[in-house]
């Protein structure tokens, strides 16, 4: 279409070029005299001819000896002035006159206005047409609509291309069957599910799993993205949809996937702060319109992905439309680890690459930050021009994943880095005096990411669903080790490097008090509305508070009382440890990195070790 426009520009141009020319070219040439002057070049013998119009006299000079050109001068016709008496001075001179045509005055006069009009109108069509490509698209949606694509015969993917989704990959199979043998689901009568709609954590493989039920039926794959229905024109939205639909039904049987539903979906009421409701309203209307409109038996499926269910508006989840929710959650260590399987069938990776211990090391990882890991890893061998991937580059890249890169521009001064040395020292020791605490995995004070200084590897032994008060005590142990470690060294002299520890600290605390009733003061209650769900955005996180201003000053007593109470617990471990501490800090400002091992070495062997 861009390009059709351009031509459509450069065609206009050249042509109101070629007018200009032809002007110049025929009319121009038109020497103007006064009527005097004319009348005198009359006298003079010089017209051949006399053109008369209503506004002016052409003279058209005899030929010069060649006898071709003639050359036209004209004079204005001055209002008021009598033809007669001119044109008899013409009849004794034996010119003949004719009336003209007026067809140069018709000329002048049309390309005075036509040329402006013209470039008017072509300022207007580009502006116009910079708009719309600015937001993105067309107004119209012609056949060339970039985003909706039909995957039929692209690389197809399938249920083995997703891994630790077992039960939500059980839940697809049914709508796998459906759309290879409709006709057996129509003979029988049963209601064929609409909408489906992929609830889960980004990068958890929403999008990859609605691709392999397209693969796994073997049928065409429609995919767009609701933000992307949103134009600054009102209508645009509603358009795509129609459009969308309109292809797919030509298509059937065959799957149209909509991602991020909930940037059209949003329930009416929490639209109040966002701009262009009426759009997103209009393209909301159209798609339930078109999920209403079109006859499941014909084979077609809506799948639609989003991370936060609960902001969808109710029509969309009514029955008839997205009724069927499949929930796709983080994987489990398992599910890790058939993940990495996966990602890593096309890296040539060395024996000692373990995908257990990778996938150990990963918890709370999706499936798209496992396969960044393996990239990463493929990217980072290739560097060192290695033949094959081997662990240090996988660890490599799993740090760079998941703490962001080294900064090793960034230089700490050695009182900074005795500072971070003594507060990591302080989680580690902490972390292994605690009986339910995670084993420490590494400390380092290599300062990483934006924010933080050092880091704590603590690695769980096995996946946890469940926490146990005591567990929770331990955390938060750990939490604040590092703060209590600088308050033991410094005497007193704390810094600001705790800072994201006591907000961790401080709502853990908080969560233990008033969601998971661990105060014996305040009972087993929960305190302000439960937050509905984990992918809730934080800022739609405030709670209702549905407690009296006594209670809430209870709860901050408590929590307060938590707090201090595993602070003087902490205070105790790390006093006693005073000698590992200083130990352990001044060969971590030596190496930077201590492994599991090399942390042991440096243990008193008195000491006890309660989390291994
Ligand atoms: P979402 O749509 O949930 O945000 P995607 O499907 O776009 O996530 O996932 C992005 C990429 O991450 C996929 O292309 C795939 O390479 C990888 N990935 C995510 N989840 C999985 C999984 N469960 N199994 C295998 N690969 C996965
Ligand atoms: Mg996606
Ligand atoms: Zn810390």
């Amino acid at each position: 279409m861009r390009k059709r426009f351009k031509w459509l520009a450069l065609a206009a141009l050249i042509l109101i070029a070629g007018f200009c020319f032809y002007r110049l070219q025929f009319h121009q040439p038109l020497r103007e005299l006064t009527h005097s002057e004319f009348l005198a070049e009359a006298r003079s013998g010089r017209w051949a001819e006399v053109h008369i119009s209503e506004t002016e006299l052409v003279g058209l000079a005899r030929p010069e000896k060649s006898g071709v050109a003639v050359r036209a001068v004209f004079a204005r016709r001055l209002p008021g002035v009598e033809l007669s008496g001119f044109l008899k001075e013409l009849e004794t001179l034996k010119i003949p006159v004719a009336a003209a045509k007026d067809s140069s005055a018709a000329w002048t006069a049309a390309l005075g206005w036509f040329f402006p009009l013209v470039l008017l109108l072509m300022i207007a069509s580009l502006v116009v047409w910079r708009t719309r490509h600015s937001t993105g698209g067309l107004l119209l949606s012609g056949s060339d609509h970039g985003k909706i694509y039909d995957q039929s015969s692209a690389a197809k993917v399938t249920f083995d291309d997703v891994a630790g989704v077992d039960e939500s990959k059980a839940e697809l199979v049914e709508i796998v069957d459906f759309l290879k043998n409709p006709q057996k689901y129509q003979q029988l009568g049963g209601r064929i599910p609409k909408g489906v709609l992929l609830v889960g954590p980004p990068g958890t493989g929403k999008t990859l799993l609605a691709k392999a039920v397209a693969g796994e039926a073997d049928v065409s794959f429609f995919s767009i993205s609701a933000s992307e229905f949103i134009e600054m024109f009102v209508g645009v939205g509603a358009a795509r949809v129609r459009h969308l639909f309109e292809r797919a039904k030509r298509k059937a049987p065959c799957i149209v996937f909509i991602d991020e539903l909930d940037a059209i979906g949003k329930s009416r009421s929490d639209r109040r702060h966002s701009g262009s409701h009426d759009e997103r309203e209009q393209t909301l209307n159209q798609l339930l319109v078109e999920m209403d409109g079109f006859d499941p038996t014909k084979g077609i499926i809506v799948i639609a992905a989003t991370n936060t269910p609960e902001v969808l508006d109710p029509a969309l989840v009514r029955t008839g439309r997205f009724d069927r929710q499949v929930l796709i959650d983080r994987p489990d260590l398992r599910g890790r680890e058939a993940v990495l399987r996966i990602h890593s069938r096309h890296v040539r990776l060395s024996s000692d690459v373990e995908l257990h211990t990778i996938a150990a090391r990963t918890p709370g990882m999706v499936g798209a930050d496992l396969a960044n890991i393996m990239n990463e890893a493929a990217l980072l061998a290739a560097r060192r021009a290695a033949a094959q991937v081997e662990m240090r580059d996988v660890e490599e890249a799993i740090d760079r994943v998941m703490l962001g890169l080294e900064k090793k521009t960034r230089v700490m001064d050695e009182q900074e880095k005795e500072r971070v040395a003594y507060h990591e020292t302080g989680h580690a020791l902490v972390a292994l005096s605690m009986r339910h605490a995670d084993p420490v995995h590494r400390v380092s004070i290599i300062p990483r990411s934006i924010g933080a200084l050092g880091h704590v590897l603590q690695l769980p032994t096995q996946e946890k669903f469940l926490l146990t008060q005591p567990e929770l005590e331990d955390r938060l142990a750990v939490m604040l080790g590092g703060r209590v470690a600088e308050d033991i060294i410094y005497e007193g002299v704390v810094s600001t490097g705790a800072n994201n520890d006591l907000e961790r600290a401080s709502e853990l605390a908080r969560q233990m008090v008033t969601h998971y009733g661990m105060s014996a003061v305040l009972g087993p209650m929960t305190y302000g509305k439960a937050q509905t769900s984990q992918f809730l955005s934080p800022s739609l996180r405030a709670e209702d508070r549905n407690y009296s201003e006594q209670t809430a000053e209870t709860i901050d007593a408590e929590v307060r009382r938590i707090v201090d109470e595993t602070y003087e617990r902490v205070r105790g471990v790390l006093l006693q440890r005073r000698e590992e501490l200083g130990r352990i800090a001044a060969e971590l400002m030596r190496k930077e990195t201590l492994s599991r091992e090399e942390l042991w070495v440096l243990l008193s062997p008195s000491s006890e070790i309660l989390s291994a």
